[in-house]
């Protein structure tokens, strides 16, 4: 039985059980489409295997066979490396235009 975990091992983005952008591979390491295609090059990290879709479990077998609750995420350097990114996008569009004037406000690396 699958393990359907809960959530993409590279952004963390949720993949629940009726997920239909969840890729697995031969060893469930779950991933969603969108980091297959542009950060992990359709290859699993962790094992080296190709991806195929994970199939959804229908509502009902969800009651009777919990999906797994145990997140994975950040076994790839790559990932960490995209969701860094992707927290530095986040943070820029929050905060508007990225300017700001460093004010001398004593960070300075003493010896
Ligand atoms: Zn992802
Ligand atoms: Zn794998």
């Amino acid at each position: 039985m699958l393990e359907l975990r809960p959530n993409c091992e590279c952004c963390d983005k949720d993949l629940p059980p009726n997920a239909g952008d969840a890729m697995i591979c031969t060893y469930e390491c779950t991933f969603c489409a969108a980091c297959v295609a542009n950060v992990l090059g359709g290859r699993c990290p962790n094992c080296h295997g190709g991806f195929a879709p994970r199939p959804i479990r229908p509502p009902g077998r969800a009651l009777i066979d919990p999906p797994s609750t145990t997140r994975v995420h950040g076994s790839d350097p790559r990932c960490a490396a995209a969701a860094l990114a992707r927290d530095y996008l986040r943070e820029a569009r929050a905060s508007g235009a990225p300017s700001g004037g460093s004010n001398g406000s004593g960070i300075s690396g003493a010896s």
